[in-house]
């Protein structure tokens, strides 16, 4: 048995989402140098399906976060992940509309920390239902504790701070839209590439502004 063989898995529908979404931020263009330059040209043209099978390794998506910092610098692959992951959001919501649970209208008369929570359970439940992913919630007053306990994004990598941009802004942008609008605090404050246990993104539950 090859020791190197992949073992966790996205859905072909998430590699996909996570490319279309860097493709919108970065242009066909510079989604193509980036997968040339994590090995991954196999993926130029020829994205992912839309389908759930269990074919996109963990190492894909973590190679495509390390090369969007080889490729723009730490900080400017930093904000373009933050920014991808945004974009992530709204492609997930075509996808996975169905399946995540509460709609917009919904959840629109339902208090804020109560909308945040039943927000946050229904998005936890579609990684541990349809990926390999595992997350686990916690939370305390005014904090919500997104904790990745196995993480495609940094998946093998070694780094001296946090590294899963890609989910803070996937976070902020699921904030924005269970909110119906407003602007959160979230910090990657622990992260598997840097030695922890889990990637921690901290939220905090009072809006900004
Ligand atoms: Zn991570």
């Amino acid at each position: 048995m090859d020791e190197l063989a992949p073992t966790y898995f996205y859905p072909n529908r998430m590699g996909r989402i996570v490319l279309l979404a860097m493709e919108e931020i970065l242009g066909r263009s510079g989604v193509n140098a980036v997968l040339n330059l994590a090995s991954l040209s196999n993926y130029i043209s020829n994205y992912p399906p839309h389908n759930q099978d269990l074919s996109v390794p963990f190492e894909t998506i973590s190679r495509l976060q390390a090369a969007l910092e080889d490729a723009y610098g730490p900080r400017g692959g930093r904000g373009l992940a933050l920014r991808a992951g945004r974009a992530c959001f709204k492609y997930g919501l075509r996808e996975f509309g169905a399946e995540l649970g509460p709609t917009d209208l919904a959840l629109r008369f339902l208090p804020l920390p109560t909308k945040l929570k039943v927000g946050s359970e229904a998005f936890t439940g579609l990684f541990n239902r349809f990926s390999d992913q595992r997350v686990r919630l916690e939370f305390d007053q005014g904090h919500i504790f997104w904790n990745i306990e196995r993480c495609p994004l940094c998946w093998g990598r070694h780094a001296d701070a946090p590294a899963c941009h890609l989910a803070v802004g996937l976070l902020q942008e699921a904030l924005y839209w269970v909110s119906g609008g407003k602007f959160f605090n979230v910090e990657e404050t622990r992260c598997i590439a840097k030695g922890d246990a889990a990637c921690t993104i901290v939220i905090d539950q009072n809006p900004m502004g």
